[in-house]
């Protein structure tokens, strides 16, 4: 099946979206005074909390940290906080940072996470992005166009590479609480200047902090749930509960 999308620029894919940013990205978009989010889930090395079809993805995705008494597999995101409106889209709806935009906007309507396929219904653009005279951009649920092949596999790669730098800079922020894969998201929102310094530090130091990441997972982080069945599941497996996030952090369920 072939999907047909062109890009109308409408701006809605700009407005209420926390984009998620790369190491390199979060940098200048914070010194550009954006205010950015962390979100955290995991799931247990035995597999609870991640469908078994999503489970390579994921965990390639993440860090292996204490957990109690067993491990979990901490996926760690930064994200540029847009409760509204995104801070660079102009009042004629064009992105005021186009040449250095981040690699999500780039690849909109894909998504970073290959589970999540191409679908009209769940994507902001208008109808008329999706005309049969525009150019196909989907195949039999393969994207055709190789310079957005190539950017999504760039911004996969960045999730992946940096998952140890992310997991320095949780320790060093104070953030051991995720949420369950798939019962919500802990989220946190730092102070704008701590995070930057932080980043900073961590990725000027990042070639030291790579090879670490086995020291960094003796650290024990806390799994937060709210659904009981999640949590009877989670003594059962004697993994680590915390009753409230550090940080004045926000469990967002699912
Ligand atoms: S950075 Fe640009 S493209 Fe991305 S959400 Fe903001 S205005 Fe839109
Ligand atoms: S919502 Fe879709 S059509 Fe509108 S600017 Fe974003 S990518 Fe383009």
């Amino acid at each position: 099946m072939d999907i047909h999308f062109a890009c109308t620029n409408c701006g809605a894919c700009c407005r209420g979206h926390h984009i998620a940013l790369t190491l390199g990205e979060a940098v200048p978009w914070l010194r550009d005074d954006g205010r950015l989010m962390v979100l955290v889930e995991a799931f247990l090395e035995n597999g609870f909390g991640v469908p078994e079809v999503q489970r390579e993805h994921a965990q390639r995705r993440s860090a292996r940290m204490r957990c109690g008494d067993t491990h979990a597999y901490v996926a760690i995101t930064l994200a540029a906080y847009n409760p509204g409106v995104c801070q660079f889209l102009t009042e004629d709806k064009r992105c005021g940072i186009y040449d250095r935009r981040p690699l999500v906007c780039r690849i909109y309507p894909f998504e970073i996470n290959p589970h999540i396929p191409l679908r009209q219904e769940f994507k902001d653009c208008p109808s008329e992005a999706w005309e049969p005279t525009a150019p196909v951009i989907c195949r039999n649920g393969r994207v055709v166009n190789d310079e957005l092949l190539r950017l999504i596999e760039r911004s996969r790669q960045a999730d992946r590479d940096e998952i140890a730098a992310k997991a320095e800079i949780c320790r060093r922020l104070g953030i051991d609480v995720a949420a369950v894969k798939g019962d919500g998201f802990a989220t946190y929102l730092p102070a704008p200047d701590r995070l930057l310094a932080t980043i900073e530090d961590v990725l000027n130091e990042s070639s030291a902090i790579v090879p670490d990441l086995q020291t960094s997972s003796l650290q024990n982080w806390g799994l937060h749930a709210t659904r009981p069945e999640t949590l009877d599941r989670l003594a059962a497996m004697k993994a680590s509960v915390a009753a409230t996030l550090p940080m004045n952090g926000t469990f967002i369920g699912l």
